[in-house]
């Protein structure tokens, strides 16, 4: 009985996924349900939307929020990919650097580069630091995004209870809260 109302649970999320999917013009994401209290997420690599059953167990309007926020990243696929592509490569290129440095060096120069190897820690460090805070930035602004999308897909007050109560469980930051607030201000004025 609970395994025939799971599935007939799941049916009705792919339905919403799909719905969404072609109202924002974007592939339809597949969905894995888990078992994890970790919160509903999107990998960008696979396109696919993970939902925790503690999100399943959601009111219907507010788990139709948490579909359409998740079904919101998979328009952003194309610039995390990239984003996550150029990462790589710049941490790839600046590692590099080292490498080829003691490739060509003779034995007898290796001391010589000690001082431009704290150099280039340092510029490592400081580009890891800059990077992080740059990802950071990047994530939330991409939860911004998802949250316009979902709030302009079922509104924004219903969007701002489903944030309400995600953040409830620690999903979600003041800022996305502040954000969705504001606008629903802006729009019932
Ligand atoms: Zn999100």
């Amino acid at each position: 009985m609970i395994m025939k109302r799971l599935a007939a649970q799941e049916q009705r999320i792919l339905s919403l996924v799909a719905d969404d999917a072609a109202l924002l013009h974007v592939a339809t994401p597949r969905v894995r349900f888990v078992n994890t209290s970790n919160g509903p997420c999107y990998e960008a690599l696979f396109n696919r939307i993970e939902l925790d059953r503690a999100t399943l167990a959601l009111p219907e309007p507010l788990l139709r929020i948490v579909v359409a926020h998740e079904v919101g990243h998979a328009t952003q696929r194309k610039t995390m990919l990239l984003d996550f592509a150029w990462t790589v490569l710049s941490v790839m290129m600046l590692l590099s650097v080292p490498c080829i440095v003691f490739a060509i060096s003779s034995e007898d120069d290796l001391w010589r580069i000690t001082f431009p190897g704290i150099g280039f820690a340092f510029t490592l460090f400081v580009c890891l630091k800059i990077w992080s805070v740059r990802a950071a930035k990047r994530a939330a602004a991409f939860e911004l995004d998802a949250d316009a999308k979902a709030a302009a897909l079922c509104g924004p007050a219903l969007a701002l209870a489903a944030l309400e109560a995600m953040a409830a469980r620690g999903h979600v930051d003041a800022a996305r809260l502040d954000a969705m607030r504001a606008r629903l201000v802006s729009t019932s004025q």
